[in-house]
């Protein structure tokens, strides 16, 4: 039996956000300080910087929550860190780090979250502010899992409350039987030996609405083009969005369906580092890829399925059975040379998938034996 922790952020609109603007200025002070201290001694230790700096600032704001010191000194040590990482890569755009205050991270002594009644409770230098959650069917999900840290961010004027829950789950004994998934810019299929399902997601038509949209706008010169980009930006990733959620469902179902054990993913890590063209390139940094696998893993774990990353290469250039290069026969199909098999890419990657993760697993399986070597 294995069990593995599920980690999910949820976001809250919060409806009380007046209440809480002294308190993101302080914390952007104490932050600040931190983050100038860190920044002038060349300090990254989270417990150096807490043993120089804590005890003055928690004279210089006696009202402010201790914990609050305590976070934005973590703050400041990450903040600090990744600017020094781009510093030493010579990406760094300012000479020193900055906070701009949207952010204010809360731990358990700061926040309390009830998740029948949708409210929240957050410790300020004038006593405990109750806070209404906006929810909706999406966030039901999280009422039996683990409450940890959260963050308090303002976005314009709006304020959210981000919390990660987490949940323990006991996944399924693995066997022979799984899913795997291929994911395209207009397509996700997915499927066994026995039955592949294609799903149209029409994304690249959605991507390339909202690209040529954008580039619209951009032509012709406004005061401020800002928020308007901002918002199409926001539909474009909800629409994409909605679709990821809706196909993952339906492997999850699948899966459940067919019995098996095991979803299988491609590893796509290095997608982005091949060299092509610069169109197409453009093209995948847009399309989401990694947002659907996330969506999967999270929603298969949390089913008891196990998720199994198999590595991309040659997935839809060589054949399932002989293991030869295929040569493309018209409009994605492929064609064996050697055995003579001919059949859709998209099912030829599910299938090689599924090879793939057969030969990684020790479990006799009679569809393995007596066929072709694994392949690489
Ligand atoms: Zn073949």
């Amino acid at each position: 039996m294995r069990l593995e922790t599920v980690k999910l952020t949820a976001s809250f609109k919060v409806n009380k956000p007046l209440s809480l603007e002294p308190l993101f200025s302080t914390y952007q002070e104490v932050l600040c300080s931190f983050l100038n201290y860190a920044n002038s001694k060349g300090v990254t230790s989270f417990k150096r910087l807490k043993s120089k700096k804590y005890y003055e600032l928690r004279a210089r704001y006696p009202t402010l929550p201790s914990h609050y010191i305590y976070t934005a000194c973590q703050m400041a040590c990450l903040i600090y860190k990744s600017f020094r990482k781009l510093k030493r890569r010579g990406r760094a755009k300012a000479d020193k780090p900055c906070f701009r205050g949207n952010v204010i991270m809360l731990d358990d002594h700061l926040f309390s979250i009830n998740l029948s009644s949708w409210e929240a409770s957050i410790a300020t230098e004038n006593g405990r502010v109750e806070l209404k959650l906006c929810h909706g069917t999406y966030h039901e999900k999280f009422k039996e899992m683990k409450v940890g840290q959260a963050w308090l961010v303002k976005r314009g004027e709006d304020y959210y409350l981000k919390v990660v829950f987490s949940k323990t789950v006991e996944l399924l004994e693995q066997n022979d039987k799984a899913i795997a998934v291929d994911v395209n810019e207009n397509n996700i299929t997915f499927g066994s030996e026995e039955n592949v399902i294609k799903l149209k997601t029409k994304e690249r038509t959605i991507r390339t609405a909202y690209f040529l949209k954008r580039r619209r706008l951009q032509s012709k010169p406004r005061l401020n083009e800002k928020p308007i980009l901002m918002k199409y930006r926001g539909r474009e990733r909800r629409r994409v969005e909605a679709i990821y959620h809706k196909a993952a469902n339906e492997i999850v179902n699948e899966v459940r369906h067919r019995r098996a054990s095991t979803i299988i993913l491609e590893n796509l890590k290095n997608i982005r580092r091949k060299k092509r063209s610069k169109e197409l390139n453009g093209r995948l940094n847009r399309w989401s890829f990694r947002k659907l696998q996330t969506i999967v893993d999270y929603k298969a774990k949390l089913a008891g399925i196990n998720v199994v990353y198999v590595k991309a290469k040659g997935t839809s250039s060589l054949c399932p059975t002989c293991g030869v290069k295929l040569s493309p026969n018209g409009h994605r199909m492929m064609r064996c040379r050697k055995c003579g098999m001919e059949q859709d890419r998209d099912i030829i990657a599910v299938r090689n998938l599924l090879r793939k993760y057969l030969a990684q697993i020790d479990v006799p399986s009679s569809s393995v034996q007596g066929e072709s070597p694994p392949m690489i």
